[in-house]
């Protein structure tokens, strides 16, 4: 049984000669006590990081035979470089983990058990935050439950700490989709699917690689690339007002017909010019941000191009 552990890197100069130390190591404590093969290895994705992060995965390839690299051509965030690593490398089953040690290591093993017993998809599951900031775990948590609302399926407080088989991977190489949440495209692969709990760590060193511009672009595309309900929900704003400028045109009838204080007004005749502008250029808005994504999808742009093998 071959297992690959793929880590995707950006700038990780600070962490990684600790990333590579440490799993190493669990590489030969899988070999020895979960009969993974002398072929399982670690897959380092070079993200086009501008620090010496290829050097350090450079170094310990000469070192270990058992590290490999893979070099992307320019940075193409998170989701691409782990997808690189997921659809290059070999092995029965693959591992994804983040560079900084921030998920548990110790969750592998349970991983590869589960891999064993007949299971092709193991989510690891953050139990507590309590290391994260109040900001970030009430970001998360808040945006797992909006997913949830709006239908997207995915695993609370999953994120891309996973093992999957080679069936699942060869499943997940049939997305083409450039805009790709690994999350929500995952969840909806099927086959045998368990969880692994795990506590989240600190960084173990060097600073969080995902801005807050970065994480707001990777929840919107998690919710544009899987649910249409922002779509729908304008279909029922302009009904509701379409409802409500029925009765507001009764108003304005029965206080001309029935009543003497008909000042032709100022308000009435502003109030829904400003409001309906609102609520076309947010709908023209929403239905643009789906215009785009249909654009970027309709190129069919490779997704990320591999400079180097080692
Ligand atoms: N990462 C990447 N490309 C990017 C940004 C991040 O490959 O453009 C990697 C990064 O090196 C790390 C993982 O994605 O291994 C998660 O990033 P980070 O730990 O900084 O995110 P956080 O845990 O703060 O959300
Ligand atoms: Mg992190």
């Amino acid at each position: 049984m071959q297992i690959s552990i793929v880590v995707p890197c950006f700038n990780e100069q600070e962490v990684l000669p600790e990333t590579i130390a440490r799993l190493t190591q669990l590489l030969s404590s899988l070999a020895a006590s979960h009969g993974a093969s002398g072929h399982s290895a670690l897959y380092f994705v070079d993200d086009g990081s501008s620090d010496s992060t290829w050097a350090i995965i450079e170094a310990a390839a000469a070192q270990d035979p058992r590290v490999h690299g893979i070099k992307l051509s320019r940075n193409r965030g998170h989701q691409l470089a782990l997808l690189a690593g997921l659809l290059t490398v070999p092995g029965d089953a693959v591992v994804s983990v983040d560079a900084d040690l921030q998920d548990d290591l110790a969750a592998i093993p349970a991983m590869v058990s589960d891999f064993r017993a007949g299971t092709d998809i193991v989510f690891g599951v953050r139990r507590k935050r309590t290391v994260d900031t109040l900001f970030k775990r009430l970001s998360a948590e808040g945006y797992y439950r909006i997913l949830k609302w709006l239908g997207v399926e995915v695993v609370f407080n999953h994120a891309d700490y996973r093992l999957l088989s080679r069936r699942a991977l060869e499943a997940l190489g049939e997305y083409p989709e450039v805009n790709m949440f690994l999350r929500g495209v995952i969840s909806q692969l099927g086959f045998r699917t368990s969880i692994v709990y795990y506590e989240r760590q600190e960084r173990f060193a060097g600073e969080s690689k995902y801005p807050l511009r970065k994480m707001l672009a990777l929840a919107w595309n998690g919710v544009t690339s899987f649910s249409a309900a922002p779509l729908r929900a304008i279909t029922s704003l302009g009904f509701l007002v379409s409802l409500a400028s029925i009765g507001v045109t009764l108003w304005a009838l029965t206080v001309r017909i029935f009543t003497d204080r008909a000042v032709p007004g100022w308000a009435s005749t502003v109030v829904p010019i400003y409001f309906l502008g609102g609520v076309q250029l947010l709908s023209i808005g929403m239905v643009g941000e789906y215009v785009a994504k249909i654009y970027a999808e309709s190129k069919r742009r490779p997704r990320y191009f591999i400079d180097r093998t080692i």
